[in-house]
């Protein structure tokens, strides 16, 4: 009982983070990951703590990072280090 509403409690904390971070963004601000101050959407840097912050490229933040990294390359790569350069 007590852990289903501790869900629902978590349920709503998220729906609330969600439309706290659309609000944000309708006011062209967003919230710094570090320390959760309300900034500016294009600054590089956050005002209070100085962390860099990802400039969102799109309206919406959501998208994680996926790159696919699909580099299964059969070839037989020699080592070919550059070690040319010595100083
Ligand atoms: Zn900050």
């Amino acid at each position: 009982m007590l852990e289903e509403k501790c869900s629902k409690i978590d349920d709503i904390n998220n729906q609330i983070e969600e439309l706290s971070k659309e609000c944000l963004s309708l006011k062209d601000k967003r919230q710094c990951p570090n320390c959760h101050a309300e900034i500016d959407v294009n600054v590089d840097f956050c005002p209070k703590c100085g962390a860099k912050q990802e400039t969102p490229k799109d309206y919406t933040v959501e998208d994680v990072e996926s790159e696919t990294e699909e580099t299964e390359t059969t070839e037989k790569s020699e080592e070919t280090e550059n070690s040319d350069e010595d100083k």
